[in-house]
């Protein structure tokens, strides 16, 4: 099947009660039993759905895996792999990642005794540095956020296979339209259902994909023992979203490629972080490994005036200001105050995170319209 079929129809059944075509919302808590055991498969809705195992399956088919797990946030799966580790443990991770990954690593499971190193992979080589007996896993982000660095997942999958340890990839960014981790050897994909898969910016939920049977098991012991799972409505929104992803990410591609071209060759604009484009430091490692360069972009520009980067937001009319990105509608950010503001001032300008920095979040609209909206702003500075 491909991946335009499976958005489709991979997992999804009709409702074998009734025929519904559209897998229905099992909004209930509990399953009746005909004597104590003696169930079709679902006991309790933490541990099991039939709305939320449709997505699940879906999911994993989206990803080329096996074994799909949804929870109530991006969050609750990156806490659920971590979940896997014990005090003492070590994890190398990206340096250049989403605020709250590195918020939840330092804040909260370094006072569990897990000790993460933030390093630049962008030479996958300099991860072995920081290998010891104790790593049990390696975190990538690819592309980082926001600044949109390649890592080269082959590369790493080497060092993790190697030395034998996890790796596990955050796709958000690239959706499994564009890349499957799994496929090149990733042990864990790991989504942000919130942002291109859901789509819609109706719905925050994540989402964990594997091949193994074992480690399927494991999360699995940690997603119901632990909780974080999420509604059947909102598995149901998200099925309906997923419907149209490749159609989404196609149009997201090309205003992507758009938008950025043209903020290149804008006077005021300083730096275009994009990996579409050939001079782009990783560009060769994205063509391999993604299907197309999506739609995230961040600019700064000439000056690297705060105040400058306050207009634009404030006359950006169609990208609106907001956190969060890959809905149908257009967003712009500023990661310093708002998505990457738990990042220290040294550690958000070693990675180039400065304060002109703009992260835009194409959406699928008239790109006409999206070039006139930016050329606007930036003729207000
Ligand atoms: C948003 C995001 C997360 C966190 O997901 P939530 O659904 O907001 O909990 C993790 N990683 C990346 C790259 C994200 O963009």
């Amino acid at each position: 099947m491909k991946f335009g079929t499976k958005v489709i129809h991979a997992g999804i059944k009709p409702d074998p009660s009734t025929g519904a075509i559209m897998t229905p919302i099992f909004q209930t808590s509990t399953y009746v039993q005909k004597s104590p055991g003696d169930h079709q498969g679902y006991e309790y809705s933490r541990t099991h759905n039939p709305t939320r195992t449709v997505l699940q399956d879906n999911l994993a088919a989206l990803e080329n895996g096996k074994h799909g797990l949804c929870f109530s946030s991006g969050m609750g799966a990156i806490d659920a792999v971590i979940k896997l580790l014990n005090p003492g443990d070590e994890v190398i991770s990206t340096n250049d990642l989403y605020g709250g990954s590195y918020r939840i690593f330092t804040k909260i499971f370094e006072r569990y005794g897990i000790k993460f190193h933030f390093i630049s992979m962008e030479e996958a080589v300099s991860i072995e540095k920081y290998i010891t007996e104790k790593t049990e896993l390696i975190w990538v982000e690819t592309p980082t956020n926001p600044m949109m660095n390649i890592i080269d997942i082959e590369a790493v999958v080497k060092i993790a296979q190697k030395h034998k340890v996890l790796l596990a990839v955050d796709n958000t960014f690239a959706t499994p339209y564009l890349q499957n981790p799994l496929d090149m050897g990733a042990d864990i994909v790991m989504h942000s259902v919130t942002k291109y898969i859901s789509g819609h910016s109706d719905v925050v939920m994540g989402a964990l994909v594997v091949k193994d049977d074992d480690l399927a098991e494991q999360l699995r012991f940690i997603q119901n023992s632990c909780g974080a799972t999420p509604g059947p409505q909102d598995c149901f929104l998200v099925l309906r979203g997923i419907k149209t992803l490749h159609l989404r990410m196609e149009r997201h591609c090309q205003n992507g490629k758009t938008i950025a071209a043209y903020l290149k060759n804008h006077p005021k604009v300083e730096k275009v972080y994009w990996p579409g484009f050939e001079d782009h430091p990783n560009h060769d490692v994205a063509r391999r490994q993604m299907r197309a360069f999506g739609g995230m972009i961040s600019f700064t520009t000439v000056g690297n005036r705060i105040e400058d980067t306050k207009t634009i937001l404030e006359n950006l009319h169609y990208f609106t200001l907001a956190e969060s990105l890959g809905g149908v509608e257009s967003l712009c950010g500023h990661p310093a105050s708002m998505t990457h503001a738990s990042i220290p001032v040294e550690e958000r300008e070693k990675v180039g995170l400065v304060d002109s920095l703009i992260r835009l979040s194409v959406g699928i609209e008239d790109a006409e319209d999206l070039k006139n909206d930016i050329a606007a702003a930036l003729s207000k500075i």
